[in-house]
This record gives structure tokens, C-alpha cells and sequence, in this order.
């Protein structure tokens, strides 16, 4: 008797873990390709991009870079990694979700 009381306890357990965690992936704001179903792989995509990098030549002749600005004179595309899908209209909350 006691053995079977603590199965049914165990099963509840386990059930109530499985029904939270859908509900838990529902309530985060994730960008999902709505073609493939991706939500893991994406790309950011920058048209005519000029990158300067300041370097310092060491008393050895070697050099060591100082600073870099990247300046986008095109547009940035944001696409699923995996379908190559046009997501731009995400790229807004990508940088938000960026750290
Ligand atoms: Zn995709």
C-alpha cells in the first residue's frame, strides 16, 4: 500500500514538470521562422560596409590594433539561418534582444 501511494505521488510530479514547459517556451518573446520553424539560427546580413581599424606599430614592428569602427552605408538584413528566409521585420527586436 504505502509503495503504490508513493508511485502516484511520483507520476503527479513528473506530469505537473511536463505541463509547465510549453507554457514557460509560450511566455518568452523568441522570433520563430514562420517558414521552417528555426529558432536558434540566424543571420545578419550588412550591405556596403566600411571597416576602419587603427592600429599601433610596436617598437618590434608588429601591431597591435587600437580600434575598430564599422560604419553600414547599405541595408542590414536579419534572415533565418537555416531556410534563408527574410526576417528584416525582426531585425528591430533582435537588437533589442542583443547583449
Ligand atoms: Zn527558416
Amino acid at each position: 500500500m504505502r509503495e503504490k501511494g508513493q508511485l502516484k505521488q511520483n507520476r503527479t510530479a513528473k506530469r505537473f514538470v511536463i505541463t509547465k514547459k510549453p507554457l514557460h517556451y509560450h511566455g518568452t518573446n523568441r522570433i520563430v521562422c514562420p517558414y521552417c520553424g528555426n529558432d536558434e539560427d540566424f543571420l545578419e546580413l550588412a550591405e556596403n560596409v566600411a571597416i576602419t581599424t587603427r592600429y599601433v606599430q610596436n617598437e618590434d614592428g608588429s601591431f597591435t590594433p587600437v580600434a575598430d569602427d564599422t560604419q553600414v552605408f547599405g541595408e542590414i538584413k536579419f534572415s533565418c539561418g537555416k531556410c534563408g528566409a527574410d526576417l528584416t521585420k525582426y531585425h528591430k527586436h533582435f537588437l533589442e534582444m542583443l547583449f
